[in-house]
């Protein structure tokens, strides 16, 4: 029997009847740089031992709820100290998830700046809290500190997030900026540090000079994007508080065994992620000598393009019959406009992507 529209209008909330789901495009056959995986696979050697390892995990039994050896597995590959606790997400999406659902209350808000990671913008919804994006500044896309300190202080967020390196502009912020934010936020300040493999700034030995700040990471982006892990570093009092919206065993079997496996043998990552890093400088440079293409400075495994008036979204197209998936940015929000972002692959990879691109001007 049909379902009504009418009872869908009736009981769906309207903030997310107006939205439309997640979209992923699909991807086969094509070469995929939108979504800032990590190109590489393991040596065929180091895949055997993983094997070996997931042999011995038992599906039977439910995984440990904290995920302990994982923990410390992270600690140790992090340089985390013993005074900051850890939580676990399944990826760092479901830990933003997890900071809104503890501090959601009506009229609670989310403040980030924009462009940014749209999920916290998404979230703050689901959690039936009120978002505020302040403007990043328009010509090379830094935090606005006059704007963003007003807004803290009109708005009095419970939540603020900064991506660092952002997301999809790629930049870093200014580091006293954030101190200054930090410092002036009445409210719960996550620095989220998704890219943190393809930088050298962190605000990860901060955490303690104010009691307001916690980081997050997540191992998507340097090379395990499928497992679905994401982790949450503050205080133990943050913590302990937020761990209570946590659904029980969140972190699977799998996930648990496979990423301590793949710290453990973290040099392959680093190794990998330095290679990203390599060739996102060699990107860079073979963009800015195409006619009609600005790219904007990276810190992050992706680089942000603008081209002419009008020309995003027809080299968007232009890039996916030849065969190259990219992320089109163009009517994303008004500071992209004719912006397009493109992940760093594969040296390959990189020279059919200018090579297409080149083709499509
Ligand atoms: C990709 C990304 C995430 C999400 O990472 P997952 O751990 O895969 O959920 C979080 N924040 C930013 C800024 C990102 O770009």
């Amino acid at each position: 029997m049909a379902v009504p529209p009418d009872l869908i209008e009736r009981l769906v909330r309207p903030g997310i009847r107006a939205l439309r789901a997640y979209h992923v495009p699909p991807a086969t056959g094509l070469i995929k740089l939108d979504a800032m995986e990590n190109p590489y696979p393991w040596p065929q050697a180091l895949r055997a031992e993983w094997l070996e390892v997931l042999r011995a995990v038992e599906l039977n039994r439910y995984p440990d709820p904290q995920g302990r050896a994982l923990q410390s597995e992270l600690r140790s590959a992090m340089g985390i100290g013993s005074g900051m606790d850890l939580l676990l997400g399944n990826g760092s999406d479901e830990l933003i998830q997890m900071l809104a659902l503890t501090l959601a209350a009506p009229g609670r808000k989310v403040l980030s700046v924009e462009p940014g990671f749209v999920m916290y913008r998404m979230i703050a919804l689901f959690a039936g809290m009120d978002y505020v994006g302040v403007p990043l500044r328009a010509d090379d896309f830094a935090v606005d500190l006059p704007a963003v300190l007003a807004a803290l202080g009109r708005e009095r967020p419970a939540l603020t997030f900064l991506a660092y390196p952002n997301n999809p502009t790629g930049n870093l912020f200014d580091a006293d900026a954030i101190d200054q934010i930090v410092a002036a936020a009445p409210g719960l300040v996550v620095v989220d540090e998704a890219y943190a493999p393809f930088t050298d700034a962190s605000f990860l030995a901060r955490l303690g000079d104010w009691p307001n700040l916690l980081v997050l990471r997540t191992v998507s982006k340097m090379g395990l994007a499928g497992l679905r892990l994401g982790y949450l570093v503050g205080p133990p009092e943050w913590i302990n508080e937020i761990d209570k919206t946590r659904l029980p065993y969140n972190i699977n079997v799998l996930t648990q065994a496979s990423a301590a496996f793949a710290l453990r043998h973290r040099e392959v990552l680093e190794e990998q992620t330095g290679r990203i890093r390599a060739e996102r400088a060699r990107l860079y440079r073979a963009l800015a000598e195409i006619d009609g293409v600005r790219p904007y400075p990276s810190e992050a495994n992706f680089i942000l393009l603008r081209l002419s008036s009008g020309r995003a979204t027809p080299v968007f197209e232009s890039l996916k019959r030849a065969g190259v998936l990219i992320k089109n940015l163009d009517g994303a929000h008004p500071l992209l406009i004719d912006c397009l972002r493109v992940t760093v692959g594969a040296p390959d990879e990189n020279d059919a992507f200018i090579a297409a691109l080149k083709a499509s001007l």
